[in-house]
């Protein structure tokens, strides 16, 4: 098997791949009207990969010098022995850093062991305070649930934690300021993120929703000093400022409004096993069909990666006024 080296991963545009999402379920708890339609089909579990078969996906980009492994999905702490797969992944030699996306329903309990584990960093997203907003953007979702476990989240010691949320315009774009008052008064970050179009909902109309970075940037801008941040504190697509005189940062991840798949570092892996080389494109290798043909056979995995990796696009054509250029959902996405 190739050895733990920095760029056997690089695309044809040069960019060089050290980040793995790794979807762990498609399955979620909550159905925001954002990512899922109310009724979802979801992949029968036998099409999913086991978690054997995940680590040993992970274990594979490491070996190709993947540094970075965020767990997402669906919702990954629905995932049974999901601590189990953290526990095997935080002990990867050479990975710096394993992470999670979570919405935080099952944090309250779960977060000492997620932190015990190995995991460093949780992101954990949240659109509303307002328990009955928060209710009908979830269609699920308890507030009270979530808020607890950003607080377990916090007693528990994890490096960075940062607030997910997604604005979308008539439906919360009132609480942008209460919402980056809630991360500064808790001490974390928090990051605002267009609405992307990924999966056919029928809920809302995703143009008239839209809410561009800059327009919430600049609300924030008139109550908050902001910094921009530079080097490794940008994380990817984020666009991060310190907010001076508190200890929290404010991100935008702006797929619409600003491109930012020039610094491209990252490729995902569905839960049926799908390398997906770009959010906004189809163009995917079926690592699942390789791992179940030739158990055992990392040296394959690792060929057949290399070579995808050419599959890569250069960046994705997002445009808020049409939907959906993509019909997989977030949640099948890995988001
Ligand atoms: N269930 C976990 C959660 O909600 O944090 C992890 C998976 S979720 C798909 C990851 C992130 O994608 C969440 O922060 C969610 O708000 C965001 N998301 C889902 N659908 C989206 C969409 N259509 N556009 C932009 N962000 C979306
Ligand atoms: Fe579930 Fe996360 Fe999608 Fe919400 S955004 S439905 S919590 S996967």
């Amino acid at each position: 098997m190739q050895s733990k080296q920095e760029t056997a991963l690089k695309d044809p545009f040069g960019r060089e791949i050290s980040y793995l999402r790794l979807s762990v379920t498609d399955r979620c708890d909550f159905r925001c009207v954002y990512c899922m339609d109310e009724k979802m089909t979801f992949v029968p579990r036998e099409q999913v990969l086991s978690l054997e078969e995940m680590q040993t996906i992970a274990e594979v980009f490491v070996s190709l010098g993947v540094r970075k492994v965020r767990l997402t999905g669906g919702e990954p702490l629905i995932r049974t022995n999901v601590l189990g797969l953290c526990r095997e992944l935080g002990a990867i030699d050479g990975l710096d850093e394993l992470v999670m996306t979570t919405n935080g329903s099952r944090l309250a309990t779960m977060a000492p062991e997620l932190k015990a584990a190995g995991l460093k960093r949780l992101n954990i997203s949240l659109d509303s305070l307002q328990a009955e907003r928060f209710r009908r953007l979830t269609r699920t979702g308890k507030l009270e649930d979530v808020q607890a476990g950003i607080e377990a989240a916090i007693a528990a010691g994890f490096e960075r934690i940062k607030l997910n949320t997604v604005i979308l315009k008539g439906r919360n774009d009132d609480e942008i300021e209460a919402l980056v008052d809630y991360a500064v008064g808790l001490g974390i970050d928090i990051s605002f993120i267009e609405e992307m179009p990924l999966g056919s909902i029928s809920e809302h109309d995703r143009a008239e929703a839209f809410m561009a970075s800059d327009e919430i940037r600049e609300r924030i801008a008139a109550r908050w000093d902001m910094l921009p941040c530079s080097g490794k504190v940008t994380d990817g697509p984020s666009r991060m400022f310190k907010l001076t005189g508190t200890d929290s940062r404010v991100g935008f991840i702006s797929p619409h409004s600003h491109n930012f798949c020039g610094e491209c570092n990252r490729v995902r892996v569905t839960a049926e096993g799908r390398l997906l080389l770009c959010l906004g494109h189809e163009h995917s290798l079926d690592l699942k069909a390789i791992i179940r043909r030739y158990p055992g056979d990392r040296e394959r995995l690792q060929k057949a990666i290399i070579l995808a990796l050419d599959l890569k696009p250069e960046r994705h054509y997002f445009d808020h006024s049409n939907e959906p250029e993509i019909v997989r959902f977030m949640n099948a996405t890995g988001g």
